[in-house]
């Protein structure tokens, strides 16, 4: 899927299919197609549409109506009827399509563009299933051509790059666990590397021995798979600072001897969604060259219950030299990262960014449509919130002031990996607090 800004005007396109958007309570302009809606009795309800044959006055073979519901027109209700228009032309087996501008609330013209591009192509991603031949349907939405009335740079790239960062992220995501193994994760970073020039290294289990991450191995010690570390440098901006991104990259998640209840427990194959994430972002920014430095590092382990499995009540000592007192195994994300974040201290980052599925507090707290943010540095913080509004994927932040540090303090350590039973993500950002001292 090919995306391209066009000034020509949207009925001048010759191609396979125009859009034409509906706002509650206007008429379109063209009046055939108005004709066809009034015949129709179509309502132009937030992403309901309509496809026409050919109307008198575009070129193009048919028109797709979409609807877009009361104006103003929301990011959120765009996105929606991006979607619909998307599924639409899917069903009609539409190859190539021109889209209208259109006024959006609180958005610029590279706002629409980057939006567009990354919602159309982010629709496209399909489930692979596993051993099982996909029908490739011979006509597939070849080229979406965007319209602008400004001959300023297109933007469009930027959308494209992300979408497909996205797709990494969510093929990763979908993978069952006994394939996508910390391994899998490192031999994927690896690829990433080599087909973008970027610097790849990765930790073996003795290595991260011989820096004293007992904390990470603590965890992946329970299992068969060898737990990794794996860091990937972006640099194009000569000896600046670099931001750090750490993914929790925990490749099943059984809750270890503290072991969770079975019903839905397959779904802690997404327990890498963090590392996927990260890995993502690396594919976009490296398809998108910001003059910037980033590292990502991930922790990569599979937390299995096992004769040599960590037990509650066992003491490690972390690559920081704090102790930890393991009170249940299933908070491991904890675990794993907080020796990644004293990893990320060699590259003296600018600010750091952790990234992590880690608690269900945190669904309990904000539900499935929130990310929590919490962090030690009032600016980071604000601009992560400020990004997320920006993409349509919002986070809020929650405190991690120092009455919650208590909850965390261990008679037997220096802390424990639990809090109480209240804020359960608060105490799990605490606890990461603490190995974030050197760093925004
Ligand atoms: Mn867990
Ligand atoms: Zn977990």
């Amino acid at each position: 899927m090919e995306f391209f800004v066009t000034h020509q005007a949207v009925d001048h396109y010759s191609g396979d299919c125009s859009v034409a958007f509906v706002l509650k309570g206007k008429s379109n302009e063209n009046r055939i197609i108005q004709n066809y809606l009034d015949l129709h009795r179509f309502e132009p309800k937030l992403a309901s549409t309509l496809m026409l044959g050919k109307v008198e006055g575009y070129k193009s073979k048919r028109v797709l109506v979409v609807g877009l519901g009361e104006s103003p027109l929301s990011q959120k209700n765009y996105i929606k009827a991006l979607k619909s228009l998307s599924s639409a032309m899917s069903v009609s087996k539409v190859k190539n399509v021109v889209i209208p501008s259109i006024e959006v609330e609180d958005a610029d013209e590279a706002w629409l563009q980057i939006t567009t591009a990354r919602v159309l192509k982010n629709e496209s991603y399909k489930v692979k299933k596993v051993g099982v031949k996909e029908e490739i349907s011979e006509i597939v939405l070849e080229a979406v051509n965007i319209y602008s009335q400004n001959n300023g740079a297109s933007e469009i790239q930027k959308g494209v790059a992300i979408a497909n960062g996205m797709a990494l992220t969510r093929e990763l995501g979908d993978l069952p666990p006994n394939i996508c193994t910390p391994t899998y994760i490192a031999e994927t970073a690896k690829s990433l590397a080599e087909t973008y020039n970027l610097e790849c290294e990765i930790l073996e289990e003795s290595d991260m021995e011989s820096l004293g991450m007992n904390s990470l191995l603590s965890v992946s010690k329970g299992s068969i798979e060898p737990g990794k570390l794996i860091s990937l440098s972006y640099s194009n901006a000569g000896n600046e600072a670099p931001i750090v991104l750490v993914g929790k990259g925990v490749t099943f998640d059984s809750g270890g001897i503290s072991l969770k209840p079975g019903q839905g427990m397959d779904e802690m194959k997404y327990d890498m969604c963090g590392a996927a994430s990260v890995l993502g972002t690396m594919t976009a920014i490296a398809q998108l060259q910001p003059k910037v430095n980033i590292i990502s590092i991930v922790a990569s382990a599979e937390n299995m219950p096992a004769g040599n499995a960590s037990k509650p009540g066992d003491i490690v000592t972390t690559a920081s030299g704090q102790t930890v007192e393991i009170l249940n195994t299933d908070a491991e994300g904890r675990l794993v990262l907080c020796d990644a974040l004293t990893f990320a201290e060699k590259y003296k980052p600018a600010s750091v960014v952790d990234i992590a599925t880690l608690t269900g507090a945190c669904i309990v707290a904000l539900g499935h449509c929130t990310s929590a943010v919490m962090g030690n540095n009032e600016q980071v913080v604000s601009e992560l919130l400020d990004a997320g509004k920006e993409a349509g994927d919002k986070a809020w932040e929650l405190p991690i002031w120092d009455d919650y540090q208590d909850l965390i303090d261990s008679p037997f350590a220096d802390m424990q990996n639990i809090g109480g039973k209240g804020a359960g993500s608060i105490t799990a950002a605490c606890f990461l607090s603490r190995f974030a001292k050197e760093f925004p």
